[in-house]
């Protein structure tokens, strides 16, 4: 289908998407075509020009008025009707039956110059019929961390939805203290959610499973349409990949803070950054959100959370998988078993990766336990300490600079004899190997202090070091010898930064 030339694009101008009707044309009851509110004043904060580039934008959009209009709500874009869609959630563990875009429009499906596809969401651009009592916007604090966090994700190469472009404006937004109203374009392939599958389960209208289990395949899983175990094949694709995302996650030591089923992409990709983290000291039990009393997600509670949820989608999705309620048990089941392999075969690789192992012998699942129960015990700068290792020697004596990092030294000097020992065996020189962990073990992370400093700046009308740290994290593994203090240990009032719901 070609696209109407945008209404929002001076006249004259090119098309500027392939424009179609994917996930909107399921139509009610899984979407509402509902139009955008726009932002007062809205400013274009930030742009991500290589996704850009990617969706197929011409860089020069930027500048334009037309794409501050459609980023900010304003209007629809190339005739394209702005559309919501409804699910549901165990929110902390509890069932809610009602959820769903409460403050996001789909505003754009298309395919990229390279053939994927895309949809552009705006988040915060205002009530929806699934607004429930909330004001349908987003703050600029939650908005950045949003931003940010997606495109340092990606950067990492974490499976994860994009972020497009940041607006910030003058509108008063009340949470604890009146803010203001910002939005993200956020970008993915889909934004499919397990919960859009329990939505229709729990109220018993099974009849509604198919038309969304097959947009998914046609969609995003082609090499099972067709099939006619295409739903067990796709359900066993997104169990396997969820765990391997959980494991992702861990070797970054990235905490998603609300790792609700609403919050869980059908694509496996990370998706909703709230009150999320990226850990400084490494503490296993550590709790990113402030909210989050029980611990429930937890650094160390991901995996299994990961799992469990995937059980809620697996139960969600029965009535697709066979006639016979057992049957369909049985192969919901078989799916299920897969997540622990899958995830303790991705964590060990990532593990094994990170200490700069090639291949995996008979005791290196308790060297890595042995280091990261070290850096578990002095609450060790986690992302340095890994990034560290890369300078061990494995024929030296002398000990890595990261020695001074560390607390329990009774525990660390008996591993370092023994890892270097270890190394000896791998049979690659030591500046392979350091080359091999540097683009494993990431050098700069989004750490919250950092984050708050960009926000802190921003709310006071200057988005110079958003930018700063999109440029920084679009390459975490380099050295970036200029960046240097980006890397380096939090100051000690970073520990205090509380991150909530609010947003
Ligand atoms: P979250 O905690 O951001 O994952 O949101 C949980 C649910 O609340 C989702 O259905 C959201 O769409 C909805 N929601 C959160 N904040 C707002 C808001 N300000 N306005 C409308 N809906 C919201
Ligand atoms: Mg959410």
């Amino acid at each position: 289908m070609n696209l109407p030339e945008p209404q929002l694009a001076p006249a004259g101008a090119p098309p500027l998407l392939p424009a179609q009707r994917r996930f909107a044309s399921l139509g009610a009851p899984y979407v509402a075509q509902v139009p955008t509110a726009p932002l007062a004043e809205p400013q274009l904060a930030h742009f991500n020009a290589g996704l850009a580039e990617e969706i197929g934008l011409a860089p020069g959009c930027a500048g334009e008025a037309w794409f501050l209009r459609a980023m900010s709500g304003d209007g629809a874009w190339g005739g394209y009707a702005p559309a919501s869609s409804v699910y549901a959630g165990h929110q902390f563990g509890v069932f809610v039956p009602q959820l769903g875009d409460g403050r996001a429009h789909l505003i754009a499906e298309t395919t990229g110059p390279d053939g994927r596809r895309w949809e552009l969401q705006l988040k915060g651009s205002g009530r929806t019929p699934f607004s429930r009592f909330a004001d349908g916007r987003a703050v600029l604090r939650s908005s950045i961390r949003e931003y940010l966090a997606s495109e340092a994700m990606h950067a990492l190469g974490i499976p994860t939805t994009r972020a497009l472009c940041l607006v910030a404006s003058s509108e008063p937004v009340a949470r604890e203290t009146v803010e203001t109203g910002a939005m993200v374009c956020r970008v993915a392939p889909g934004f499919v959610r397990f919960g859009h599958f329990e939505f229709f389960y729990y109220r018993g209208q099974y009849e509604r499973l198919a038309p969304l289990a097959e947009h998914l395949v046609a969609e995003h899983f082609p090499e099972f349409a067709g099939r006619a175990d295409r739903h067990a094949a796709w359900l066993t694709e997104v169990t396997e990949r969820t765990a391997r995302l959980m494991a992702r996650w861990q070797a970054v030591g990235f905490c998603h803070g609300v790792m609700n089923t609403d919050n869980f992409s059908a694509l496996g990709l990370t998706l909703d950054y709230g009150p999320y983290g990226f850990m400084d000291g490494f503490d296993a039990r550590h709790i990113c959100n402030h909210t989050d009393q029980g611990g429930r997600y937890a650094y160390d509670q991901q995996p299994a959370i990961g799992h469990w949820n995937c059980s809620r989608l697996l139960q969600a999705t029965l009535p697709l998988l066979a006639e016979d309620p057992q049957e369909a048990v049985a192969i919901a089941t078989a799916i299920l078993e897969r997540f622990p392999k899958a995830y303790a075969a991705a964590m060990t690789r990532a593990w094994a990766d990170k200490l700069g192992l090639i291949e995996l012998r008979d005791g290196d699942p308790e060297l890595i336990n042995r280091f990261v129960a070290i850096l578990d015990r002095g609450h060790s700068d986690f992302t340095r300490s890994f990034r560290g290792l890369a300078q061990v020697r494995s024929d030296g004596e002398a000990p890595p600079p990261l020695r001074d990092e560390i607390l329990d030294l009774a525990g660390f000097d008996p591993w370092l004899a023994d890892y270097r020992q270890r190394l000896r065996g791998e049979g690659t020189d030591d500046a392979a190997r350091a080359a091999r962990m540097n683009t494993v073990n990431p050098k700069y992370v989004l750490r919250n202090h950092l984050a708050q400093a960009a926000i802190e700046q921003a709310q006071a009308g200057d988005f110079g070091e958003v930018g700063r740290l999109m440029q920084l994290l679009r390459r975490p593994f380099d050295e970036q010898p200029a960046m240097e203090h980006y890397a380096a240990v939090p100051p000690p009032e970073a520990a205090h930064i509380e991150v909530s719901c609010s947003s």
